[in-house]
């Protein structure tokens, strides 16, 4: 080996940090220092198939003219002694290129059109594999290999191999940041200390404008977003201690929600750090209110009067039915009054059915003001009307409604409604029936008979 030999090989270990992100860069750099150590006018990287058929050369240096090509393919087909000789992974020194049994018959094809006399070729291996081979073609006559030419071969192989594990790492990670970035979640990595992993999504989502800085910052940032402080970066014990997983919502400050999912990152055991992805619910939960909101809106319309906005008949009705069912365990004391209008038929008549439909609105509103809470009142239909009030014996009901007829008389009216009169009958539970039919029909006969006695009065 000559001095400038050596030194091209040093100098290229030298600057071989350069190519860590560069692999494609780094086999060209192997070629040409191939070329250099070697002083040989063509140095060439190829590898292997995975049937192991074919040789593809993925980077030639002619170091005349500084050119790299690649793409030429070699079959074993065609050279079935040079693969066999390849399969025993030992380096191929052919001082005689075309009378070495390994490599004469490249002779007529490949030798003698390009004038290569001699050529050295080292196996390539990526871990215990044969992957592959780097070339050495010696133009010109027959030329001896020596041992320190064929270790620098074994050199830059080694270095080939270096070059294609950067590759294989350069590519599982770009694969895996296209994973990362091809999902719809914001996802973000963090070690006790550091963020490991994040994706654009995540940054968008939270609104970071750049990159998240370290675990502290990014808490911060996060904290600020967030409605009530959601501390889920907790401090770097925190984060290593924590090995649940969780999925919760948070609310962030400008009304959006996040699904959170939280696992923590376990290698060989052992907690690293921590997971978090990110899914924007917030159409979702809107979407979802609006429902629970629209269907509360169904089951109120459901149960209304459209009308007066007091309880429908069947609504009424059943809340009857449930306080006889519970009156008749508890003992509790359940009255029921049917309430018709006096002469209404007249008010329509006289003042038109627009003034008709504000008398019924007026009164619905008298009784919704002057009942209990506990009481119930419903549009029994038409002008007629129901109130079932619970604790409340015959004597109390009748004292209620009385002095609400009382207050008929004299109390103010709203412009457009006629003073009226109305007529109730009173039917308790226990005294008068246990259930709904025979109670509705006793109150509805004390209803006839107040109308028959003139009106205006509560029987
Ligand atoms: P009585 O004192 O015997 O109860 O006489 P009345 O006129 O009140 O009874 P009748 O059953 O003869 O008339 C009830 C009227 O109520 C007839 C109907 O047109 C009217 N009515 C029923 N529903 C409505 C409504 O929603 N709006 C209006 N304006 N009138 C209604
Ligand atoms: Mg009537
Ligand atoms: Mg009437």
């Amino acid at each position: 080996m000559t001095a400038g030999t050596s030194d091209a090989l040093s100098e290229l270990a030298r600057i071989w940090r350069r190519y860590e992100a560069d692999p494609e860069g780094a086999i060209r750099a192997v070629t040409e220092a191939g070329c250099r150590a070697l002083d040989v006018a063509r140095c060439s990287v190829w590898l292997l198939d995975e049937a192991r058929t074919v040789l593809r050369c993925v980077d030639l240096c002619e170091i005349a003219t500084n050119r790299h090509t690649s793409g030429t393919e070699l079959r074993a087909a065609d050279y079935p002694a040079y693969f066999r000789a390849l399969d025993d992974e030992e380096p191929i020194a052919a001082d005689d290129a075309h009378h070495d049994p390994r490599t004469a018959e490249f002779s007529p094809g490949y030798l003698a059109p390009l004038g290569i006399g001699a050529m050295l070729d080292a196996p390539i291996r990526l871990g215990l594999r044969l992957v592959g081979v780097v070339c050495h073609e010696h133009i010109g006559p027959a030329r001896v290999w020596t041992r320190g030419e064929q270790k620098d071969a074994a050199f830059l192989a080694s270095l080939t191999s270096l070059a294609l594990e950067l590759r294989q790492r350069a590519r599982r990670e770009a694969l895996l940041s296209a994973t990362l970035e091809s999902t719809g979640e914001g996802i973000v990595a963090v070690d006790g200390e550091r963020v490991v992993a994040f994706n654009r999504r995540f940054v968008e989502m939270w609104k970071l404008g750049e990159a998240p800085g370290n675990v502290s910052q990014l808490r911060a940032a996060m904290d600020a977003r967030t409605q009530r402080l959601a501390r889920f970066l907790g401090t770097a014990s925190e984060i290593l201690a924590d090995d649940t997983d969780a999925v919760d919502a948070i609310e962030l400050s400008d009304g959006r929600v996040f699904e959170r999912t939280s696992r923590p990152q376990i290698i060989l055991g052992e907690t690293v750090g921590r997971v978090w992805s990110f899914r924007d619910i917030t159409g979702q939960r809107r979407a979802e209110a609006a429902l629970r909101a629209s269907e509360q809106r169904m089951r109120e319309l459901a149960i209304r009067d459209g009308l007066t906005g007091l309880f429908n008949r069947r609504h009424t009705l059943e809340v009857l039915a449930d306080a006889l069912a519970s009156s008749a365990r508890t003992g509790e004391q359940v009255t029921v009054g049917l309430i018709d209008l006096d002469h209404f038929k007249k008010v329509n008549d006289t003042h038109g059915h627009l003034v008709g439909d504000a008398v019924l609105r007026d009164f619905a509103q008298v009784l919704g003001g002057r009942l209990r809470g506990t009481d119930v009142v419903g549009r029994y239909g038409g002008e007629e009307f129901i109130v079932v009030m619970r604790r409340a014996d015959l004597a109390a009901a009748r004292h209620v409604l009385e002095a609400i007829r009382a207050d008929q008389a004299t109390r103010a009216l709203p412009e457009d409604v006629p003073r009226y009169t109305f007529s109730a009958g009173l039917a308790a539970a226990g005294d008068d029936g246990g259930d709904v039919t025979a109670l509705l029909a006793r109150a509805d006969e004390r209803l006839y008979d107040a109308k028959r006695a003139g009106r205006d009065r509560v029987v």
